[in-house]
């Protein structure tokens, strides 16, 4: 049986079972969400949000790219950021990257991938910002789990950098901020940094509406 099919078998017996479960689950599903929490994951299959953290759907606002990026260019996550704290009103945003990511190791490498250099390009940055650290380990492994770590937190960096954030501070104590890493090996999460709502930032990336 192709892959593909299995998903719509498997939806069909998923969609009944929850009926049989609980009668009005779609019923109520279906009217509205109220997340409390956004993720921005990396787009691995290896790492599902919601499979990982034990949420039900309607818990969780998603945006996923390779290695789990916040680039101001981005007009796709931007608008999910919008959307969620504005709109939705998140209390948490989560960045979350993993251990063996792609988009980290094609960042440590010269190997061209075509179109996906552009994006790539934007790891290396953290690689650069970070080089002296990450270089100090001694070998390959540690280096990538140190560069993990630290893409992570310059990713909640520039979510506070975003005035969609900055805003959201400036008006009410919402969201805060945090950066986990996700072990592929063991499937368990790591904590890494966080950024309560309202943490003071770096002067110059300071935004205040004079109009
Ligand atoms: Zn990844």
């Amino acid at each position: 049986m192709d892959s593909y099919y299995r998903l719509l078998k498997n939806n069909a017996e998923w969609a009944s079972s929850q009926v049989a479960e609980d009668p009005d689950y779609f019923h109520r599903l279906a009217s509205h969400q109220h997340p409390e929490i956004m993720w921005i994951g990396c787009s691995d299959s290896r790492v599902p949000a919601d499979r990982i953290t034990g949420t039900e759907p309607g818990e969780i606002f998603v945006h996923r790219n390779i290695s789990n990026m916040v680039l101001s260019t981005d007009l796709n996550l931007l608008s999910v950021l919008q959307f969620a704290v504005e709109i939705l009103h998140v209390k948490h945003i989560i960045v979350c990257g993993h251990h063996n990511c792609g988009g980290i190791k094609a960042a440590m490498q010269d190997e061209s991938y075509g179109l996906m250099d552009q994006w790539i390009w934007n790891i290396k940055d953290v690689y650069r910002m970070h080089r002296a650290e990450i270089e100090s380990k001694q070998g390959e492994e540690e280096k990538r789990q140190l560069f993990t770590l630290l893409n992570v937190k310059e990713q909640v960096l520039n979510l506070a950098k975003t005035s969609i954030i900055q805003n959201a501070w400036n008006s009410g104590n919402y969201p805060h901020l945090h950066g986990w890493v996700y072990d592929v090996r063991d499937g368990v999460i790591h904590t890494v940094f966080e950024m309560p709502a309202g943490t003071e930032i770096d002067n110059i990336y300071k935004l205040n509406r004079k109009h």
